[in-house]
């Protein structure tokens, strides 16, 4: 069965919860090759997340980012007031 396209305008509220979360991690997947950090340094990023309690389901409650793609982005930083990424 076709799921349903997802909608980029759709408040939480109307939003599929499992088709949410397919749609962003296609999204993070196919996130150009030339705008990403190494493998290495992604996983170094998501590994510091973990350990952080800012992290909660997935998002930083400081910039409200989902940490996975935030960290995928080769220039972008960690928004605490002391860049945990670069301690
Ligand atoms: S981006 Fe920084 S503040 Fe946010 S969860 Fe990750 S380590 Fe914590």
């Amino acid at each position: 069965m076709m799921s349903k396209p997802f909608c980029r305008k759709c408040l939480l509220d109307s939003l599929d919860e499992d088709e949410f979360i397919r749609s962003l991690k296609g999204y993070i997947s196919s996130y150009p090759k030339d705008k990403r950090c190494s493998e290495e340094e992604y996983k170094r990023r998501l590994e510091i997340c973990k350990e952080c309690k800012q992290l909660s389901f997935g998002m930083c409650t400081l910039c409200g980012c989902y940490v996975e793609l935030r960290a995928l982005k080769i220039n972008t930083f960690c928004p605490d007031s002391v860049d945990h990424w670069e301690i």
